[in-house]
């Protein structure tokens, strides 16, 4: 299994996992060793859907005998273009990615196969069952794949386990739990929509039962992950809210720190804000999608909201939490960003509180509604936008880390850092460069003594 892209595939690999061991298939050490491969794509980007190819070819050469089933966000895009590469047995969308495990079952255990009609017949979803698979023989190996591919918003389910940062069990930290999936607003540039489908919840009971289960396991940090995280409970009738989800988890689990990984700007409540602000349980870390500073530009994305709305969410974040790290998604190169319009978003970032940036340079996606815009900008002038916000964050996050030096942080440790080192993340996002060597998953108190590369350097306090 290898997955790519957001905290959300990788959440849905990790569950495959789950679903294929219970079936009987066990992980090889490596694709070349696979009988079977399942590639569980992302296709938020151009070089997303490269990447996918690229892997389906090179298992293909190393590996001719592997059946190679590709699932996930491509595949529900483009499943013609994938079913197209040699090599390629299923073409599994995210509509039926529930059904992966039965699936490869079905072919390994009993040499058996979705029939040609089954196939056809997916824009019900149909559940598996025994008919609908025939021998090997029988399906037309001419065709390029076997493709599964339907309505993907007549699909509810949420699959969704535990992915953890680290390799093996015991460098295994910060477990990030996926609740929620799907997205129910139309950014004109987010492929996201039309292959995850509509947002949907994990219940609140699965959420602490996962939660006390990793508790169990010994995890110190979870991080609460979504497509559109702070939608969270919306789907339930009657609804349920975000912040109720974070309550639950401090009154109902033992777990020591929950780390919020994105909410976008009109989610952060003067509720959450302050319950986050309020227990020292909650990291101190606000992920905050912008996009862009430009109102004209954040009313062609179809944004939620006004450059000034954003300001003042941030501005309460910040008064709330001075120490906390505040970042947030910003794109470069959206059709129609005119020079004027990028220095009308440069110069918001610059006067907002941030400490660090993910900048992403504009892809076109077939199907969004910015694919067919006019005024696309040249690939040379965004690129060379992505480096000036880029620099400009720099220079913040410098001064951010700086403002901690003779001041002391919680950190979690999380791997050896080699010669006498670890690796540790502080509660306000920092990379942090502890001096001895200390075991992962250790909640400690550190000093910190100076910079370093992109981080701090840390002693450890008694
Ligand atoms: S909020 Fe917008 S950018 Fe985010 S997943 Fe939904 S549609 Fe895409």
């Amino acid at each position: 299994m290898q997955s790519f892209g957001c905290r959300a595939t990788q959440a849905d690999g990790a569950a495959l996992d789950r679903q294929l061991a219970a079936q009987g298939l066990n992980p090889a050490n490596s694709a070349l060793e696979a009988d079977l491969v399942v590639l569980n794509t992302c296709t938020v980007t151009a070089a997303a859907d490269q990447d996918a190819r690229a892997s389906i070819r090179r298992i293909h050469r190393e590996n001719p005998d592997a059946k190679i089933m590709v699932t996930g966000c491509y595949a529900q895009r483009a499943p013609q273009e994938i079913a197209a590469l040699p090599g390629v047995t299923w073409v599994v969308g995210n509509s039926h990615k529930h059904r992966v495990a039965e699936i490869a079952a079905q072919a390994q255990f009993r040499n058996q196969y979705p029939s040609e009609e089954y196939a056809a017949a997916q824009g019900e979803v149909q559940p598996v069952s025994q008919q609908n698979f025939v021998s090997l023989e029988t399906v037309s190996l001419s065709a390029p794949a076997i493709t599964l591919v339907g309505d993907i918003f007549a699909h509810t389910e949420l699959i969704a386990a535990p992915v953890f940062a680290g390799d093996t069990i015991g460098e295994k930290t910060r477990p990030n739990l996926k609740v929620q999936d799907g997205c129910d607003n139309r950014c004109s540039f987010c492929i996201i929509p039309s292959v995850r489908s509509q947002s949907r919840s994990m219940a609140l009971e699965r959420v602490i039962e996962e939660a006390n289960a990793l508790v169990a396991a010994g995890y110190r940090e979870i991080v609460l992950s979504g497509i559109n995280l702070g939608r969270w409970g919306r789907d339930f009738q009657p609804q349920q809210r975000f912040e109720q989800l974070v309550r639950a988890l401090l009154e109902h689990t033992d777990i020591e720190k929950i780390r919020i990984s994105s909410v976008e700007p009109m989610d952060w409540t003067d509720e959450l804000i302050a319950l986050v602000a309020g227990s020292p349980r909650i990291a101190k870390h606000a992920h905050v999608p912008l996009q862009s500073g430009s109102d004209c530009i954040l009313r062609r994305m179809h944004r939620k909201y006004r450059p000034w709305h954003y300001a003042e969410k941030i501005r309460k974040i910040h008064e709330a939490m001075p120490d906390a790290a505040i970042g947030a998604d910003v794109m470069v190169g959206f059709p129609g960003e005119s020079d004027d319009l990028f220095e009308e978003s440069r110069s918001f970032i610059e006067h907002l509180p941030f400490t660090y940036l993910h900048v992403f340079t504009y892809s076109s996606r077939p199907g969004t509604p910015s694919a067919a815009m006019p005024d696309q900008v040249p690939v040379h002038v965004a690129r060379e936008r992505n480096r000036v916000l880029r620099e400009l964050v720099a220079e913040k996050n410098r001064a951010f880390r700086q403002s901690f030096v003779g001041q002391s942080l919680e950190v979690i440790t999380l791997q050896a850092g080699g010669d006498g080192w670890t690796e540790a993340l502080s509660d306000n996002y920092l990379q942090v460069k502890i001096a001895g060597q200390h075991d992962p998953n250790m909640m400690m108190r550190v000093g910190i003594a100076d910079l370093e590369e992109d981080g701090v350097l840390g002693i450890v306090q008694q």
